[in-house]
């Protein structure tokens, strides 16, 4: 990667994907994280990602998407959420939707977050073959919630992003 000379890239910084865990319930035959229920949250504690947050809105950043492994394992999501939400920064996790914790539901719900997601295959077989586990009915159950109680759930056909995914 090069770096402009005019030191523009930091002028341009609007947006940042935080990969706050290398934890996830799935192990996709895609996923470029490695990312396995073995996984761990990594060496950066909370108070490093918040410093992170705080430091990513005093550059402007106006969007950061939450990625992992599976973002919705890390203890600390639904904190980091609000605290750029309260730095007026917009927020889409990327989650398989594998299972919501409650305690995230009415985050989720609040204005300025998105929830992302995939889904492999509306054959059930394939996307469990996929994901590495039997998945399918779960995550087609959490996508038509989210949808059902957000405007701005974000699902996606087909394999995720490599983004973890
Ligand atoms: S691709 Fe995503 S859902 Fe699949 S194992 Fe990796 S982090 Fe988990």
């Amino acid at each position: 990667m090069s770096v402009p000379a005019t030191g523009t890239w930091r002028d341009d910084l609007s947006f940042m994907w935080l990969e706050i865990t290398g934890k996830c319930q799935l192990e996709c035959t895609h996923c470029y994280a490695d990312s396995r229920p073995q996984g761990t949250h990594g060496t950066i504690d909370l108070a490093d990602w918040q410093r992170v947050i705080s430091e990513a809105a005093e550059l402007g950043v106006a969007r950061i998407q939450f990625i992992g492994g599976e973002p919705t394992l890390h203890p600390g999501l639904a904190a980091l959420v609000r605290q750029a939400l309260d730095s007026r920064i917009e927020v889409e996790v990327l989650s398989n939707l594998v299972s919501v914790p409650g305690r995230l539901r009415s985050v989720f719900e609040l204005p300025g977050v998105r929830l992302a997601t995939s889904y492999s295959s509306p054959d059930a077989d394939e996307h469990d073959t996929i994901t590495g586990r039997t998945s399918h009915d779960k995550t087609l159950a959490n996508v038509r919630q989210a949808g059902a109680a957000s405007a701005t759930a974000r699902p996606r056909v087909g394999s995720r992003k490599p983004a973890r995914r």
